[in-house]
């Protein structure tokens, strides 16, 4: 019977990590996969976190399980991190899930079963593992147009007609709440006022995927876009992770937040949701969640991991800099100060397969196929041999 089977792809990004491990060249980079780097291309432990844990390894008391939707002081932390005091308790129903890819797969098997007519509309590009998650859990799903045809802005017009013209009443809308991946583009303020409005308009369901809350402009105002969104609708699903903003990535970390119109509905909803988790895998693992309560619980080790959390967005910010001056006095002609308007790990260099390709075989600097670099991936040191290969590739 297994003689039948096929091999599966391997993941496309995944399989570049383990061609950079084997490559034997002393100055490669991997601007692939979408992990925080530090100038020495570590990804280390926050020192918040490791406070946490040693705090935890002292007064931890049970393994014992968790409730299907988790640890209740990690729960009140998500709601205050994502909505802030903008909606009434009763309203939201937070689980803890592992990471943001568990939350996307709840609310992906939730909506499968508890809205049976609804598609899932999703901006084109995005995260590879959206369509695989949605259709994995037997979701329909359409795309929308976001990337303008210059492949460095959004195309808001494009996305508000297709929305208006496509989506049906009842349908969900997939959104990035900021640092979009792949692209880097995200909304303005103002933009999000016009897809609230379409939304509403509409009567869409937004799905909004918050991965990297802290790595645009900060913690507030990286969720700037999501309560414009709820000031417009009063349904919606957040899919949380704190994988990048606390470093916790393989602790699994996330969680899915619903809000309803009222507190029966949103309980009513609660009990589909933890029906979806029980049938998963029954109820979310204990460290990682917490690891970010005890971190919330404390005035100094918050203080210490809203430093940390700067110092890594600043870092980017920083590098984005660089890297556009960088390239100017390359004198290869490619203005790239897009960059600096994008946010986020990621932008879209623009860069062909082919020059994506010569990056990897002569340069050993490593890219996924689409051209979405990693910008934290850049380190300050190697900025000027980094922007050379590059200035070679595009000549
Ligand atoms: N959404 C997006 C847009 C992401 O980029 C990622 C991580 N690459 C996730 C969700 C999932 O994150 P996690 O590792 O917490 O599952």
């Amino acid at each position: 019977r297994f003689s039948v089977i096929q091999t599966a792809p391997p993941d496309a990004i995944l399989g570049l990590t383990e061609a950079f491990n084997a490559d034997p060249n002393p100055g490669k980079m991997n601007l692939s996969v979408g992990v925080y780097k530090d100038e020495n291309g570590q990804t280390p432990i926050l020192k918040s976190v490791k406070a946490a844990e040693q705090k935890i390894l002292d007064s931890e008391a049970t393994k014992g399980y968790l409730s299907i939707d988790g640890l209740p002081e990690y729960r009140a932390d998500v709601r205050n991190l994502v909505f802030g005091e903008t909606l009434a308790a009763d309203r939201v129903a937070v689980l803890q899930t592992p990471g943001g890819t568990g939350a996307l797969r709840v609310a992906a098997d939730f909506m499968q079963t508890q809205l049976p007519k609804a598609r899932i509309w999703m901006p084109n590009p995005t995260w590879a593992n959206h369509p695989a998650i949605f259709s994995a859990a037997g979701l329909p799903s359409e795309t929308y147009r976001y990337l303008g045809d210059d492949r460095t802005s959004l195309d808001l017009d494009g996305m508000l007609g297709a929305l208006d013209d496509n989506a049906k009443p009842g349908d969900a809308i997939l959104l990035h709440g900021c640092c979009h991946n792949p692209t880097g583009i995200d909304p303005t303020p103002e933009d999000w006022k016009q897809i609230a409005a379409v939304i509403a308009k509409k009567n869409l369901l937004p799905l909004i995927d918050f991965a990297y809350q802290g790595f645009g402009d900060g913690i507030e105002q990286d969720a700037v876009g999501l309560r414009t969104v709820l000031e417009h609708v009063d349904e919606a699903i957040v899919c949380t992770s704190f994988s990048k903003n606390f470093g916790l990535y393989s602790e699994r970390v996330g969680a899915v937040s619903l809000v309803a119109a009222d507190a029966p509905q949103c309980a009513a909803a609660l009990s589909q949701l933890k029906r979806v988790v029980r049938t998963n895998y029954s109820n979310p693992p204990r460290h990682g969640g917490a690891i970010v309560a005890t971190i919330l619980a404390d005035e100094q080790l918050t203080e210490l991991w809203k430093e940390e959390l700067e110092t890594m967005r600043l870092r980017i910010t920083k590098l984005r800099e660089q890297f556009v001056e960088t390239m100017k006095s390359t004198g290869s002609g490619h203005d790239f100060s897009f960059l600096l308007r994008q946010k986020g790990m990621f932008s879209y260099s623009g860069l062909s397969p082919m020059q994506v390709d010569e990056l990897k075989s002569k340069h050993g600097i490593y890219i996924v196929g689409s051209g979405r670099i990693n910008v934290a991936g850049m380190s300050e040191t190697k900025m000027n041999s980094f922007c050379e290969a590059v200035a070679s590739v595009l000549s």
